[in-house]
């Protein structure tokens, strides 16, 4: 099933909650945020079906996200559900890392296949100022429970944002290779609920090459076929690492994935404006085939190229306004899970 730019429906992002235990700058940059209703977000059963029907046309990768998913209790519950569901061959999950340290194994054993933590300095004074959030140890003693556990192909997400953290490139390759990680720089881009976004803050890819090949010296591509985001590297010493340049050179061509929020909203795009309410034929007795049957119909209808559309608008600023967000908190990163 392809859409109309002839992109497959491949990946889902699947949100758990909205809620939060960091407050991120690039993400959730204000003091107040607007919640989704309690009795909205979706039950584990209610998601294991929608996954199941999304399996059905074709998607074979999820990951959980939120808001930060290991703040949804009995997380476990919902991986074992989903690996039930034998189409689903890449089962993951994004988080922040600060609760991961006590639910590894149990994740793990639920059949969690890998994990994205996201590390964005190694200087817990930076963290406590940039994502008010002081237990940077934590996130460390979660990225090494991780590995612990078993978790092959450990990956570290970490947004670069200029004045912050833009001088801890190679610390933090370093870091991953210390950990048996990999590290994935994404460059920040002007989502939801990015208020304080400007171009100005954006380290490109290009500029991100220039500096770590300054310290490494000659830096490789890594030559792969995949629908991936991240372009990888390889550093002369076999390191490799990522560079996802999702503002300056966007992906929207090769595209498959989409998400839904926690409350069963379906969004074809990170920037698309509004989404596709599942919630309610899903509570008011649509049947499975039902179901697949919307959820083809709008795939097929598909043209979204967000970050693409973005490139060409002139003296671009933050996408949308804190009044905005608070209007819909659909349009908040931390609701569609990145
Ligand atoms: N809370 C979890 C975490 O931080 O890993 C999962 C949800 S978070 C929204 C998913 C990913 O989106 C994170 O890796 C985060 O760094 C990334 N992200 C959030 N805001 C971003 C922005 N403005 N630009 C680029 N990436 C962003
Ligand atoms: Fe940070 Fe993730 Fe929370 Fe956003 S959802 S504030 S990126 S930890
Ligand atoms: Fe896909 Fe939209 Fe992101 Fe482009 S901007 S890569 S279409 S989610």
């Amino acid at each position: 099933m392809k859409d109309r730019l002839g992109r497959p429906l491949g990946s889902l992002r699947l949100s758990v909650t909205d809620r939060c235990n960091m407050r991120c700058r690039y993400c959730m940059p204000n003091e107040e945020y607007v919640w989704l209703p309690r009795q909205s977000i979706l039950t584990f059963e209610e998601l294991a079906r929608l996954a199941r029907i999304f399996a059905g046309l074709g998607v074979t990768k999820v990951r959980l996200t939120g808001g930060e998913p290991l703040l949804r209790h009995e997380l476990p519950m919902l991986v074992d559900m989903l690996r039930r569901e034998e189409r689903i061959t890449d089962l993951a999950m994004t988080t922040n890392g600060l609760l991961l340290a006590r639910c590894a194994e149990d994740l793990k054993r639920a059949g969690l296949q890998r994990v994205t933590v996201s590390l964005d300095t190694l200087r817990p004074e930076r963290m406590a100022e940039f994502a008010r959030n002081t237990r940077h140890a934590d996130v460390l003693a979660g990225i090494a429970a991780a590995r612990a556990a078993g978790f092959a192909r450990l990956k570290l997400n970490t947004v670069v944002v200029r004045g912050y953290n833009d001088d801890e490139l190679a610390d933090l390759i370093e870091f991953a290779r210390a950990q048996a990680a990999e590290v994935r720089f994404i460059e920040y881009m002007d989502v939801g609920g990015a208020t304080e976004w400007s171009l100005d803050q954006v380290v490109s890819q290009r500029e991100m090459l220039e500096v770590l090949s300054r310290r490494y010296g000659r830096i490789k591509a890594v030559v792969e076929a995949s629908n991936a985001p991240a372009e990888r590297f390889r550093l002369s010493d076999g390191t490799t690492f990522g560079v996802i340049a999702s503002t300056t050179a966007p992906f929207c061509r090769s595209c498959d994935r989409s998400r839904v929020t926690a409350d069963g909203t379906w969004f074809l795009c990170l920037y698309a404006e509004r989404g596709i309410d599942l919630r309610e034929p899903l509570r008011s007795g649509a049947t499975d085939d039902e179901m697949a049957g919307l959820i083809a119909e709008t795939w097929r209808g598909r043209a979204d190229r967000g970050a693409e559309e973005r490139l060409g608008i002139a003296q671009r600023g933050a996408l949308y306004r804190i009044e905005s967000l608070r209007a819909d908190p659909h349009r908040e990163m931390h609701t569609r899970g990145g």
